[in-house]
C-alpha cells in the first residue's frame, strides 16, 4: 500500500491551522496544480491530492476524525458515530502504519478510495478458437481471422468529446469519481462513498459528446489479424497475441487476444506431443516370412522392412517422421505397431494351403463350421437333431 501523505503537509499548513488558512492554502495550490493550467505530468495527481486534503480538512467532522484516526478516520466505510467508540483503543492511528490495513480488511476493502478513475487501464482480453486440420497443426499455417472488438474511436481518439472540445474534470467529485454521502442509521451517522452521479465514476464531464461513439470513446469494429500458427501446436494449446483484444480506457493499452487451437483428429494417425502413432495391419504370411511394406506418415510414404517372424504388437520407430517439437526444436518419431489380421472368408484353395501348412507343422486343427457348432449346442440342451 502506497503511503499517503499527511493532509496538513499536502496543503502546507500547521496541524492547528484555522479554516481560513486551510481555504487560502487550497485556493493557492489548486490553482497551481489545476490540470488545465499546469501541464506537468504529475499535476493531475497533485491536484487530486490537494482536493482530497481540502475535502477532509474543510469539513469539521471529517477533520476531527482525521485528527484522531489518521487516514483510516476518513475511510468511506468509517462509521463516524457508530463505530468510533469501539476503536477508541486505536487512537493516534496516523502514526501506526498497520492500522489502515487492519481496518480495511476488517471492513472488506477500502471502498475504492485509492482507485483513480482517470488512470489508464488496459482493455479486456479476448479469446478466439482456430480450427486446424491434423496436418496444419503439424506443419504450421498462416490463418487470417476476423472478429468484432471495441476499438478506440477514430473520431475523438478515445476521449469521448466532440472534436474541438475536451472533457472537463467533473465539477461534483473533482475528478475522483466518487462522492461522500452521509446517512442516518440506527448506529448513528455513517459516511459512505458512492459513485458520482454526475460523471458515473469517470471523473470527467463531457459537455458535447462525440457523435461517433456517443461519449464512450470506443466503437465496435471488425478486426482482422494474421495468425502465424507455429508448426507442432497441439489441441487445446493457446497463443497470446499482444494488444489484439479490446481498447483500453483513459489511454490504456489494448487487451490481448488468446488464440486457442482446436486440432481435428486423423483417421489414420494418433498423436501425442511430437510422437505420432500408427497401427500397421499385416497378415500372418507377411509377418511369418517377412516383407517390405509402404507405411504412411505425415511426411509421405516410407518403406519399412518387416523381418521374418514378426509378432503382433511389435513396434518399429521411424525417426524424424513425427511432429516438430514446439520447444527444444527437432522432430519427433512415428511409432509403428504391428497388428496381425486373421484372414476371413477363405477360398477352398486357401483352406487347402493352410491345412497343408498345419500338417507340416504337426498340428491339424479340429475344424468346425458354424452349423456343426450349433448342432452340438442343441444336443447339449436336449433339442431335436436336424440330421
Ligand atoms: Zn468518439
Ligand atoms: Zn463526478
Amino acid at each position: 500500500m502506497a503511503t499517503k501523505r499527511d493532509y496538513y503537509e499536502v496543503l502546507g499548513v500547521q496541524k492547528g491551522a484555522s479554516d481560513d488558512e486551510i481555504k487560502k492554502a487550497y485556493r493557492k495550490l489548486s490553482k497551481k496544480y489545476h490540470p488545465d493550467i499546469n501541464k506537468e505530468a504529475d499535476a493531475d495527481e497533485k491536484f487530486k491530492e490537494v482536493t482530497e486534503a481540502y475535502e477532509i480538512l474543510s469539513d469539521a467532522q471529517k477533520r476531527a476524525a482525521y485528527d484522531q484516526y489518521g487516514h483510516a478516520g476518513t475511510d468511506p466505510n468509517f462509521g463516524a458515530g457508530g463505530f468510533g467508540g469501539g476503536f477508541g483503543g486505536f487512537s493516534g492511528g496516523g502514526g501506526f502504519g498497520g492500522f489502515e490495513d487492519i481496518f480495511e480488511s476488517f471492513f472488506g476493502g477500502g471502498g475504492g478510495r485509492r482507485v483513480n478513475p482517470n488512470a489508464p487501464r488496459q482493455g479486456d482480453d479476448l479469446q478466439y478458437t482456430i480450427n486446424l486440420s491434423f496436418e496444419e497443426a503439424i506443419f504450421g499455417v498462416e490463418k487470417e481471422i476476423q472478429y468484432k472488438r471495441e476499438e478506440t474511436c477514430h473520431t475523438c481518439h478515445g476521449n469521448g468529446a466532440k472534436p474541438g472540445t475536451e472533457p472537463t474534470t467533473c465539477h461534483k467529485c473533482h475528478g475522483s469519481g466518487t462522492i461522500n454521502v452521509e446517512r442516518q442509521t440506527p448506529l448513528g451517522r455513517v459516511m459512505s462513498r458512492q459513485t458520482c452521479d454526475v460523471c458515473h465514476g469517470s471523473g470527467k464531464e463531457i459537455k458535447e459528446p462525440c457523435a461517433t461513439c456517443h461519449g464512450t470513446g470506443h466503437e465496435k469494429k471488425t478486426h482482422k489479424v494474421k495468425v502465424n500458427v507455429p508448426a507442432g501446436v497441439e489441441n487445446g494449446q493457446q497463443m497470446r497475441l499482444a494488444n489484439q483484444g479490446e481498447a483500453g480506457v483513459n489511454g490504456g493499452p489494448y487487451g490481448d487476444l488468446y488464440v486457442v487451437f482446436y486440432v481435428e483428429e486423423s483417421s489414420i494417425f494418433d498423436r501425442e506431443g511430437s510422437e505420432i502413432y500408427y497401427e500397421l495391419p499385416l497378415n500372418f504370411v507377411q509377418a511369418a516370412l517377412g516383407d517390405e511394406v509402404n507405411v504412411p506418415t505425415v511426411h509421405g510414404e516410407v518403406k519399412l522392412k518387416i523381418p521374418a517372424g514378426t509378432q503382433t504388437g511389435t513396434k518399429f520407430r521411424l525417426r524424424g517422421k513425427g511432429a516438430p517439437r514446439l520447444r527444444g526444436g527437432g522432430t519427433g518419431d512415428q511409432q509403428v505397431t504391428v497388428k496381425l489380421i486373421t484372414p476371413k472368408n477363405l477360398s477352398d484353395s486357401q483352406k487347402e494351403a493352410l491345412r497343408a501348412f498345419a500338417k507340416a507343422s504337426g498340428h491339424e486343427p479340429q475344424e468346425q463350421n458354424q452349423e456343426g457348432f450349433f448342432d452340438k449346442v442343441k444336443d447339449a440342451f436336449g433339442g431335436s437333431k436336424k440330421k
